[in-house]
């Protein structure tokens, strides 16, 4: 399910966004005519006086063109008005997370979540008096029945790393809208070219820029996207004073390339993901598939309804023991194995003893996630070499 996926309201397209950014914005005013953003390789900016505006630039820590382009062009593409980019989707996790909470507040989050969230809200928030409850992704009247007054927080996942369990977005944004709690929803997984929570009225978009946005495997990067300024601010300030984790000009000027083709590369990623999904699920060594472009997919319906798209990411149970899991992972020719997701190359993970390898066993059986679970980040590589070399090392089990 692919398309140039815009709302009714907008009247440039999102390929075009892709490329051009915000057109009807005079970003260009810091530039010199260059047709590509230039790269401001520098620490600090020198002044004619000692006086300065807050706004214009000082110090790359606080603010730097390039990383200022490149927060201004996925929030466009995320339909926000603000963006700040961060050395990591950690940093970015992280940066809302000291900005919003206090001791005594609560956070209400899911039991199934990247495995680095999951460890920054049990292991470092929670030691500052922040009460935290895990619910269920796809059961919205749980998530609902959570929030309280001191609920400071709302932190969601969709789909989830790495079983791909959906929140319904817009339920969850119209029931708490009047709420002061604000939501946050980490969009790696979809990327700003397959689904928008902003349209649905969340308060707070997080991306690892690692993963989709960049799309080449080389750079780590984070970004946060919000309509409030206020809680841009206070973003901002964390991440100036309280982090110090601001993303590097060359790692944003890489990802303001990679973010050039996202539409091109999530089309062929959701291509590859939807073909191998549909082999994963004949196949005799394979027990389920989680991908939400099966119809066989708990969460088929809403993933059509708030989605432009399914993506390139999905998981399968082997059914087998952790050798097996080792002798297929290990054996394949063109899927590279390494934890991370979203390049141009195809990658695959275990789960317990990759992506969520730090996370505990208890806390890993809680999140459903087997020994024999495993994950793909399907590349954009022809399909059917992908096809072959699974089915090679799956029949031969
Ligand atoms: N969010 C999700 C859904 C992820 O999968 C990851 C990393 O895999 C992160 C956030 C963290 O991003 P980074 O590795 O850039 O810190």
């Amino acid at each position: 399910m692919t398309g140039d996926n815009d709302s009714e309201s907008d009247d440039v397209s999102f390929s075009t966004k892709a490329i051009h950014g915000d057109t009807s914005e005079t970003q260009n005013s810091e530039r010199f005519g260059d047709l590509v953003p230039p790269l401001h390789h520098t620490s600090t900016f020198v002044r004619d006086e000692i006086e300065q505006p807050r706004d214009e630039y000082v110090y790359s820590r606080n603010k730097n063109p390039t990383c200022n382009e490149l927060a201004q062009r996925i929030a466009t593409l995320e339909n926000a008005n603000y963006g700040l980019t961060v050395s990591s989707g950690m940093a970015a996790i992280a940066t809302v997370g000291w900005a919003l909470l206090r001791p005594g507040d609560h956070v209400v989050t899911l039991d199934s979540l990247y495995g680095g969230t999951r460890n920054l809200f049990a292991d470092i928030f929670a030691e500052f008096e922040i009460d935290i409850d895990y619910v269920d992704p796809t059961d919205t009247e749980s998530i609902l029945d959570a929030v309280r007054e001191e609920t400071a927080l709302l932190w969601l996942e969709t789909p989830t790393n790495p079983l791909m369990k959906l929140c319904d977005l817009s339920s969850i944004a119209k029931s708490t809208a009047t709420s002061e709690t604000v939501i946050a929803v980490d969009n790696t997984f979809m990327s700003p070219y397959f689904q928008r929570p902003m349209s649905f009225g969340v308060d707070v978009v997080v991306h690892s820029t690692t993963k989709y946005l960049n799309g080449h495997s080389d750079v780590t990067g984070g970004a946060i996207v919000t309509d409030d300024p206020d809680l841009h601010n206070r973003f901002h300030h964390v991440q100036k004073y309280g982090t110090g984790a601001n993303q590097s000009p060359s790692d944003s000027y890489d990802i303001l390339r990679g973010l050039k083709t996202l539409p091109q590369r999530m089309k062929e990623h959701e291509r590859n993901a939807q073909e191998l999904a549909e082999f994963l699920t004949d196949h005799k060594t394979v027990s389920d598939v989680h991908y939400p472009g099966l119809q066989s997919h708990p969460q088929h319906e809403l993933a059509k309804s708030q989605m432009s798209g399914y993506g390139g990411m999905l998981s399968f149970e082997l059914n087998g023991d952790r050798d097996d899991v080792k002798y297929v992972l290990e054996g394949l020719d063109h899927f590279a194995l390494t934890a991370s997701l979203g390049g141009v190359e195809s990658l695959i993970a275990h789960a317990g003893t990759m992506t969520h390898a730090e996370v505990s066993k208890r806390v890993r059986t809680e999140m459903g996630i087997s020994d024999t679970l495993i994950r793909i980040s399907t590349g954009i590589e022809d399909s059917q070499d992908l096809l072959t070399d699974l089915k090679t090392q799956l029949d031969s089990l």
